[in-house]
């Protein structure tokens, strides 16, 4: 959602795999040329979904998959906003413009929705969307046309397959798909678009990007890194989260998130997309930090105990930066991570009464590292107890779905879970961060547990520093 904290430029497997062996129509689609057709010292993509073929983006004829809704894959995750649930067809339909698209079940029941329009591209603009019926469809788009998605769930889910003939009136968007399109293939993608093309799309394996096409430092980067970085990003948040596939319920979502440009101040999370107002937030240079791509994807990943959103998503984004090996400086937005330690060492020197958790966001002093503040209690929890302590929180909460209406409500479900899962007594570490919570520190004592080896209170990530 729309949050104006980030104002500051700077810049399944489902069985489908298996369902292809046996699938003719996928199986008789060209291949794509590829880097490794090209040249065979290039790797070839391994880019996979099981939803739709990455090697038919862009075609003419595609064949797709139904996935599990956006609101059953909300459900599931347990995570505050819709996930991406639709797929890429590489093709674009210009303002008033009329597509021809001929639509045919594979197998099962249903078939797919188009969506003409990217989600948040431009303010104030949803995507037009059209069920598709079998047989020859034509369709007129609305005064503002754009990129053609496939949305294709029932409810409950029919598994049904469809195959689609593009007939014309669409127009090809440049596609860059990792470790596949080669950079001359790509320029001449960029020179061979319509006028009307001003978007282009970045295909990775969690992550898709929607880009404008007058963006020029995409014609000549390594696009790669880039699409690392977003990938990596969802990945790592995904393992902080306990996503990984241990059940059906620890799952990762098989359907990349979009990431979309858009002119707004910032980055903000919206259900379906994230959005990042810079350019520059994609430029190669910006893959080693990605603090956007953190930062948003964080917002994708808060679940039922997230009493402060931008607490949480910096959690996930510094928690990241953390596990890839940042240098300090990289780790959190505008240098903000060098001085936390300091900033919480003077916090915790207030007298009892001054020390109020749930006061603690100071969304304005960032490079001064107040903000982070209400993360760092999350970090020494994990510097306390390790990655596992938070997956198995994730894992326990996606379990038990709990109904957590209010701050008061969320803080009681983490401590208690907190001290259940680490198995001490966490009330000294609470009280030193400013927990008020009286009825949860009595439910704690009632646990009887041991107190914690080294108080977690004392534990930061820089070896020099020391709160006394
Ligand atoms: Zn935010």
């Amino acid at each position: 959602m729309k949050k104006n904290l980030n104002l500051y430029p700077l810049l399944i497997v489902i069985i489908f795999s298996a369902c292809r062996k046996n699938d003719p129509t996928f199986e008789n689609l060209p291949k794509r040329k590829t880097a490794q057709t090209e040249n065979a010292s290039l790797m070839r993509s391994d880019i996979t979904n099981p939803y739709y073929q990455v090697d038919s983006i862009g075609r003419n004829i595609q064949v797709v998959a139904e996935s599990p809704s956006a609101n059953s894959e909300k459900d599931r995750i347990l995570n505050r906003r819709f996930p991406s649930d639709f797929y890429p067809t590489g093709f674009l339909l210009a303002p008033l413009d009329t597509l021809r698209i001929n639509a045919e079940i594979v197998s099962g029941t249903s078939l797919p929705k188009l969506l003409i329009g990217t989600y948040q591209r431009y303010e104030g603009v949803t995507p037009q969307i059209v069920e598709l019926k079998s047989g020859e469809n034509k369709i007129v788009a609305n005064k503002n046309g754009g990129i053609i998605w496939v949305r294709y769930s029932s409810s409950p889910m029919s598994s049904s397959k469809a195959k689609l003939t593009f007939v014309s009136g669409h127009k090809t968007v440049p596609v860059f798909v990792k470790n596949t399109t080669t950079l001359a293939q790509w320029q001449k993608l960029f020179e061979q678009a319509d006028t009307a093309v001003h978007d282009v799309l970045l295909i990775g394996q969690r992550t898709n990007i929607v880009l404008p096409r007058t963006y020029a430092i995409l014609k000549t980067q390594d696009n790669n890194s880039i699409l690392d970085a977003c990938d990596k990003t969802w990945d790592t948040e995904d393992d902080i989260s306990g996503l990984d596939g241990s059940a059906p319920l620890h799952k990762k979502l098989a359907i990349p998130h979009l990431m979309v440009n858009r002119v707004y101040a910032g980055g903000a999370a919206w259900d379906y997309v994230t959005t990042y107002s810079y350019t520059s937030s994609f430029a190669e240079s910006y893959a080693q930090n990605a603090w956007y791509q953190r930062h948003e994807s964080g917002h994708q990943h808060q679940t039922a105990w997230d009493w402060d959103q931008e607490i949480m998503a910096d959690f996930y984004a510094i928690s990241t930066g953390m596990d890839w090996g940042l240098p300090k400086n990289l780790i959190a937005r505008d240098g903000g991570w060098l001085q936390v330690w300091q900033r919480v060492k003077e916090y915790f020197n207030l007298p009892n009464t001054s020390r109020d958790y749930s006061n603690i966001w100071d969304g304005k002093n960032i490079s001064t590292g107040e903000r982070f503040r209400g993360s760092a209690m999350l970090i020494q929890l994990k510097l306390a107890f390790g990655a596992g302590f938070y997956q198995e929180l994730h894992k326990q909460t996606r379990a038990e779905k709990p109904k957590l209406p209010d701050n008061a409500s969320k803080y009681r479900y983490f401590m208690l879970k907190a001290c259940n899962i680490s198995g001490k007594d966490l009330t000294t570490f609470f009280r030193k961060w400013g927990f008020k919570d009286e009825v949860a520190y009595t439910e704690i004592t009632k646990l009887n547990l041991s107190q914690p080896d080294i108080e977690p209170s004392s534990l930061t990530d820089d070896p020099v520093f020391t709160f006394n």
